[in-house]
């Protein structure tokens, strides 16, 4: 089965069109304007193939897409494959052509549309790279304490520190897991410290704390 395309134009000028169905065939154009209202009410341009209203089938097809939008989709997205370049085209003048408003309103649409979905493969990435997201909140949180722009520590960075001492807290010498290592900065990150694997070492929640903004490297100590 062909299926049939209609594209719904913008408004059409009427005071260009023909004034009867006739003058339209023999003009071959495809709409034709009486100025006199439609069933409905509307003085709209009529189809020169069914003396139908333009305003009437925009309404056809507004009420059918409210009802079920995916048809409409599934066709929009047959089409835009069947001609992408003219696609582009068409939904480039045709975005161009909207209100600042309206396209802040389709800005936000599409956002909330791809929400979940969006979320979704956050969610799953999340969950297959938790080492990742561990170093990436890190790295946030030493931004936010005023870490220099560029400064990174990788979660393999980490690892390696947390290995090269065995596991163990350098100060109180507690390991994982009855203690959870934390990364402590020789130099303080308020005091100019970079937060690079250089300037790192594996330290418990609570020796974190006693440290405090002092420079102190438990590394030579141990
Ligand atoms: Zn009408
Ligand atoms: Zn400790």
């Amino acid at each position: 089965m062909a299926a049939t395309i209609v594209i719904l134009e913008g408004d059409i000028d009427v005071t260009r069109l023909p004034r009867s169905c006739a003058a339209a065939k023999a003009t071959g154009s495809r709409h034709y304007f009486t100025g006199r209202p439609c069933p409905n009410g509307h003085t709209a341009a009529r189809f020169t193939s069914n003396n139908g209203c333009e305003e009437c089938l925009k309404a056809q097809y507004r009420a059918r897409y409210a009802a079920d939008p995916e048809p409409f989709r599934e066709r929009a997205r047959r089409y835009a494959k069947h001609d992408p370049e003219g696609n582009r085209r068409r939904s480039r003048g045709w975005y161009a052509r909207l209100s600042p408003e309206r396209r802040q309103e389709i800005t936000a649409a599409s956002r909330e549309r791809h929400a979940a979905a969006r979320l979704e493969l956050n969610r799953r990435w999340a969950a297959a790279n938790p080492t990742r997201i561990r170093a990436y909140r890190r790295t946030t949180k030493a931004r936010r304490r005023g870490a220099q722009a560029g400064d990174v520590v990788t979660a393999q960075e980490w690892m390696a520190i947390k290995e090269a001492a065995g596991g163990r807290c350098l100060r109180c010498g507690r390991a994982e897991p009855e203690i959870t290592l934390t990364q402590d900065h020789v130099v303080p990150l308020s005091r100019g410290g970079r937060h690079r694997a250089e300037n790192l070492q594996p330290l418990c929640g609570r020796c974190n704390r006693i440290k405090a903004a002092r420079t102190i490297d438990y590394r030579m100590t141990t």
